[in-house]
């Protein structure tokens, strides 16, 4: 091992921000290695299609390998902490940075982020979509394939002019404090506490995002006392679709200090939880572009058209008067509370709950289980949610593989009822991700429940 920093850029994990993060080293003409724990076909095709070679190449990289000292790496972060690789990384680094930060510093122009327990996706394409009818060059960016490192060179080529960046807690728990011209923090609910230990620890990581007393926030009035311990004095927007806020609902419109902004009905969006991300990306637009700005009819247009992504409260399929739901995504309690609140009616849902657990406190479900006929419990701590659900008197099943979850529900389900999956962890325990966990859903359910083909199929935009 050499003994000197090299000036160069180590970017380990070549996924997708780790490749996004070498086009960026090249467009800035930074000397730049590449390293993978992995070494294939593809890896090796992506680093010959680099417009500007790297100086070396650690593909198939171990512990045990030699490596010389770097300023800087930009670690991907599917190094966890415990993984030899990643301590191997951080002795020879001078900085290990992310990708985001690396990238936020080379874009060169105001970015808005967005965090949260839930609702970062779909708040952050809507808030994209805002400023864009608003005239601004503006991309969703950071979560959606789109890397903030590819959003960069384009703000450096001059194509584009504000990114929209969703920015998960892990990104900001190892960053500097960032400086967003505005920021949204949306709710705070358990998840993640395995990695972050605590609770505490978890919302301290989520208001770092609105640490700099230079940006505008955007803040949850559910959440405002933690806000104002933690980042007092600052430019401040609130927004609920419950407690009295800056934006909120009033007259069944959302509106803003008391002006209307667009009726609820027109909203393509469903459920209060999606009111809520509307209300923020509104504030988000007034933070920015002065406050008249929401009144724009181009805007009023954008919201009301404005629909979630697939796996996120996705009606799929109507069979024998049961409604099949998909919201694979919902991936803690508080998600799935607000799946019930939007689609539960008295004891009418049969729900699937079940997965990867993240140390999560499922108690916090008790808010919605007067919505539940029955639950359908599988996956790695099933017996968890289980005894949750017993100690509650809501009637189970539980399943030892999916398919047989899925046949199950089917079968308890009857007219008027809603089938949903909603599950309330990770799926890594037997999935590939959660697109998987939703896609393997709709299939199962189309066999079970509507053996005969699509005849019913919503083919339609999907609504709940
Ligand atoms: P994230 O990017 O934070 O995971 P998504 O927009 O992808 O958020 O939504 C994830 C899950 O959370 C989905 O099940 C969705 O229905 C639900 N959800 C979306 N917005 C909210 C919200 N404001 N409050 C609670 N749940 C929400």
């Amino acid at each position: 091992m050499t003994n000197e920093l090299r000036d160069m850029m180590l970017i380990a994990g070549c996924g997708v921000s780790g490749r996004a993060a070498a086009r960026l080293a090249a467009r800035l003409d930074i000397p730049f290695a590449l390293l993978d724990e992995q070494d294939n076909d593809s890896l090796r095709a992506f680093a010959a299609s680099l417009p500007k070679q790297p100086e070396s190449i650690y593909f198939g990289f171990r512990a045990q390998d030699e490596l010389p000292l770097f300023e800087r790496t930009v670690l991907s972060p599917g190094f966890r902490a415990g993984n030899p690789v990643r301590a191997k990384l951080a002795a020879v680094s001078g900085q290990l940075v992310s990708e985001l930060e690396f990238a936020l510093a080379a874009c060169g122009k105001p970015f808005v982020g967005i965090t949260g327990t839930n609702g970062k996706t779909t708040t952050t394409e809507l808030t994209a979509e805002l400023f864009r009818a608003a005239g601004v060059r503006a991309c969703a960016c950071g979560n959606n394939g789109y890397a903030m490192s590819d959003a960069a060179i384009d703000c450096l080529d001059g194509k584009l002019d504000l990114p929209v960046v969703e920015i998960s807690s892990f990104q900001l728990e190892i960053m500097p404090v960032p400086h967003p011209a505005a920021a949204a923090v949306l709710n705070l609910a358990s998840d993640h506490i395995d990695r972050h230990g605590s609770m505490e620890a978890y919302a301290a990581a989520k208001f770092k995002l609105l640490g700099d007393p230079a940006a505008n926030c955007v803040v949850n009035s559910l959440i405002l006392d933690r806000f104002k311990s933690a980042a007092p004095g600052q430019k401040l927007h609130t927004f609920s679709a419950v407690l009295p806020a800056d934006f909120t609902v009033q007259n069944g419109s959302l509106s803003f200090r008391g002006r209307d902004i667009i009726p609820i009905g027109k909203l393509a969006l469903k459920g209060v939880h999606n009111l809520e991300n509307a209300l923020a990306a509104l504030a988000l637009l007034a933070s920015v572009r002065g406050e008249d700005a929401v009144f724009d009819p181009a805007v009023a247009k954008a919201l009301a058209e404005f629909e979630s992504g697939p796996h996120r409260l996705e009606l799929f399929l109507t069979a024998n008067g049961v409604r099949y739901i998909n919201d694979s995504k919902a991936t803690n309690p508080h998600a799935v509370n607000a799946a019930l609140a939007a689609v539960g009616g008295d004891r009418n849902v049969v729900i699937l709950l079940g997965g990867l657990d993240k140390d999560m406190n499922f108690a916090e479900l008790a808010a919605s289980l007067n919505h539940l006929k029955c639950a359908v419990v599988f996956g790695s701590c099933g017996q968890k949610i289980a005894a949750f659900l017993e100690k509650n008197s809501v009637p189970l099943s539980m399943c030892e593989t999916f398919p047989d979850a899925v046949e199950k529900a089917v079968a308890a389900a009857s007219s008027g009822d809603v089938v949903l999956l909603s599950p309330a962890t990770a799926s890594m325990d037997m999935f590939r991700d959660y697109r998987d966990r939703g896609d393997r859903f709709k299939a199962l359910c189309r066999k079970f429940a509507a053996p005969d083909g699509p005849a019913m199929e919503q083919t339609a935009k999907p609504r709940v």
